[in-house]
């Protein structure tokens, strides 16, 4: 049995076209249904719903064998045991740093507002710049209108959410896309179905972008 672990939403949906191609069908749509678990039209493979930011979790703990993360996830756990065998160039955007449209002079050390606390980090200390980091969950934008923070790091698509609050995308930190994910000592002991798994997602992303 192959486990692949997927998040709802934009991941799932841009997905489905890849596992349609490798001959997998979800038997239930889990955005209707409150399944966690849904067979597929491959009795050997199964796939588990779970939020977006734990699927490296689940992979590199063996809870599933495969699974799609946005590459902001795993920018956010660097010493995960995982091989990144495909970028599936789907729920493609830009990790950016953005702040006030008309922000005022900032004294004393910039405040920054993420949930993306590791590539933020990463990000400044590259620049040798100190900052304070405010991790949040959810609505980055709000922080610098409430002068909770100076600065937010978020992905960025349209630009279109930053714009509405004022705010406007400053620095380029990462390129983001989709990636498949597999686990290490799966790729072992399921080598053959895994690599043909692979092998058919690949050929499915290459055709799609000849498109
Ligand atoms: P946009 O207004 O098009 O720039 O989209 C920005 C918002 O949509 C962000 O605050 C994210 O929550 C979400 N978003 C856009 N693209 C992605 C993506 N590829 N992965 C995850 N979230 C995204």
């Amino acid at each position: 049995m192959l486990t692949l672990a997927l998040s709802k939403g934009r991941i799932y949906k841009e997905t489905l076209p890849l596992l349609k191609a490798a001959g997998i069908e979800p038997l239930d749509d889990p955005e209707t249904c409150r399944k966690l678990i849904l067979d597929t039209t491959n009795p050997n493979v199964r796939l588990i719903i779970v939020r977006a930011s734990d699927v490296p979790t689940y992979v590199e703990y063996g809870g599933a064998d495969i699974g799609v993360a946005g590459k902001d996830v795993l920018l956010e756990h660097p010493n995960a045991e995982l091989y990144e065998p495909i970028d599936l160039k789907i729920a493609e955007c830009k990790l950016m740093t953005a702040g006030r449209e008309n922000e005022e002079e900032i004294t004393g050390r910039l405040k920054v507002a993420t949930k993306f606390v590791e590539s933020t980090r990463r990000f400044y200390a590259d620049k040798g710049q100190q900052v304070d980091i405010i991790k949040l969950y959810g609505s980055m934008e709000l922080a610098p209108l409430v002068g909770l923070a100076d600065r937010i790091v978020d992905v960025v698509d349209t630009g279109n959410t930053l714009r509405a609050n004022g705010l406007i995308p400053m620095e380029h930190i990462a390129d983001i896309s989709s990636r498949l994910v597999v686990n290490k000592a799966s790729m072992k002991m399921k080598h053959a179905q895994i690599q043909k798994f692979i092998e058919q997602v690949r050929s499915a992303v290459e055709e799609r972008n000849n498109d």
